[in-house]
């Protein structure tokens, strides 16, 4: 078996604790210090750094949400100096607002070794060709994936998203050997690679994909086998916890969470208690190891569990399952987060659009297609197609812009739509995951 580090990642139970324990105590140091933010919720929660006396009192600490983020839009839980921060990230997905995560050289280390490990647990290494077909910009993917493989000591090709078909012309010039991308997209570049006659089995290199950022399932994972031939691995990150980079290893059963990294709890979200191995609850995480901008506790909103027993492969940190929903309503299109929510705020951008609305999500071919239906005012009401038309693209244009991902729009008569009772229904999802 090969490990990027394998002192860290076969590290016996009770020595990663006190690990664990000692870097969380650090880090709490720091905060309580260092940032209002912190300061204030531990107080609010009647909690010191002095009441944390092994790692399993993390229970007593606060937890944070994506909220928190929004509320201090844009740099309030920032815990260095300005002069130490090297980079800013910027969420896709808002309610209204995006939320800005921002790192320190270390921060930037810590991700790209993170992401090194990873790779290394799907068996690449420095003798592979590894393009990577996320987007590169204010999402975390590109730049994540490109840090990390750097590091591992492959080649990346910095592919981006898009230009399928020169793309594909670069797996076969490049001798790529891994790709990173979304699922979505990485089965619209098997599609249209079979459109070009190109056999990714015989015609290229390609043997391993490093898919995440969406949820997908062991059925994709087969599927994408049996039509190219490539062992598809799955990572998985969020912005506020850096980034890309936590994935499954060669036994393709959960997702390391590396235990000197980060700290893994599955809690109730009723209750916020944390939940035993093999109970689905929200996944909490604590990254330990962050300087610019500590996550303690934060609960990210998706649905999983944490799994028994010890993986095969020999890595002693937990493995969670992977996410099979929400405990909120957020969804996620090709990728990107959207909010019902920010969909509606951008809707009302439009004097002559009521409050309306339903938002149908489907697959078209491969790929996450959304559409906004949404009703017209009477007095908006016209016989005149351009009018309509040019409406519609108006509205097409406010979504696109606020939501940094395209959805058709579908402007409905007055009282042509639903009514709720209640709690509105606004999401019709008719993605199978
Ligand atoms: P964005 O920059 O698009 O807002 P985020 O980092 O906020 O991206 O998105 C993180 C969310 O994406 C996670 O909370 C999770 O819901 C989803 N996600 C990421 N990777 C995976 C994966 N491998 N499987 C399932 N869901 C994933
Ligand atoms: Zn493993």
């Amino acid at each position: 078996m090969v490990y990027y580090n394998e002192k860290l990642e076969t590290m016996p139970k009770e020595e990663t604790a006190r690990l664990q324990y000692q870097e969380l105590k650090a880090l709490l140091d720091r905060v309580y210090r260092n940032s209002a933010f912190y300061h204030g919720k531990m107080k609010e929660a009647g909690v010191s750094p002095d009441d944390i006396k092994s790692i399993e009192d993390i229970r007593k600490l606060p937890f944070m949400k994506k909220t928190d983020l929004r509320d201090n839009y844009p740099d309030k839980l920032v815990c260095v100096d300005r002069e130490d921060l090297v980079r800013f990230h910027v969420s896709s997905g808002t309610t209204g607002k995006p939320t800005v995560v921002s790192y320190t050289k270390n921060d930037i280390e810590m991700w790209a070794d993170a992401v090194a490990r990873s790779l290394t647990a799907c068996g690449l290494g420095k003798r592979d060709v590894i393009q990577v077909c996320y987007g590169y910009g204010l999402f975390t993917g590109g730049l994540g994936l490109h840090y990390g493989a750097e590091k591992l000591g492959a080649v990346v090709i910095p592919a981006s998203t898009g230009n399928t078909e020169r793309q594909i012309e670069l797996i076969q010039d490049l001798k790529t050997t891994a790709v990173a991308g979304t699922p979505s997209y990485f089965i619209h570049l098997l599609d249209v690679a079979k459109k070009m006659g190109v056999d990714i089995r015989k015609d290229t290199n390609l043997r391993i994909a490093v898919l995440g950022a969406e949820p997908w399932t062991e059925e994709m994972r087969r599927y994408i086998h049996d039509i190219s031939g490539v062992t598809a691995h799955n990572i998985f990150g969020t912005s506020e916890l850096s980034g890309p980079m936590f994935c499954d290893c060669e036994e393709m059963h959960g997702t390391h969470i590396h235990s000197d990294i980060a700290y893994t709890e599955i809690i109730d979200p009723e209750t916020g208690e944390p939940l035993p191995p093999g109970e689905k609850g929200e996944l909490t995480i604590t990254v330990l190891k962050k300087e610019a901008f500590p996550m303690i506790r934060y609960r990210l909103g998706d649905v999983s569990s944490i799994l028994e027993g010890e993986c095969p492969c020999g890595r002693t940190s937990p493995r969670i399952d992977r996410i099979t929903g929400r405990v909120d309503d957020m969804l996620i299109i090709r990728g990107i987060n959207v909010f019902p929510s920010a969909v509606e705020h951008a809707l009302l951008k439009n004097p002559f659009l009521t409050s309306h609305f339903v938002i149908e999500v489907s697959r078209k071919g491969r790929l996450d297609d959304m559409l906004v239906r949404v009703e017209l005012k009477p007095e908006a009401m016209t016989d005149s197609i351009n009018g309509l038309m040019q409406m519609q693209a108006v509205v097409e244009r406010t979504l696109r812009d606020a939501l940094n991902v395209a959805a058709r729009v579908e402007l409905c008569p007055p009282n042509s739509l639903p009514r709720f009772e209640g709690k509105a229904k606004r999401v019709i999802d008719k993605r199978v995951i």
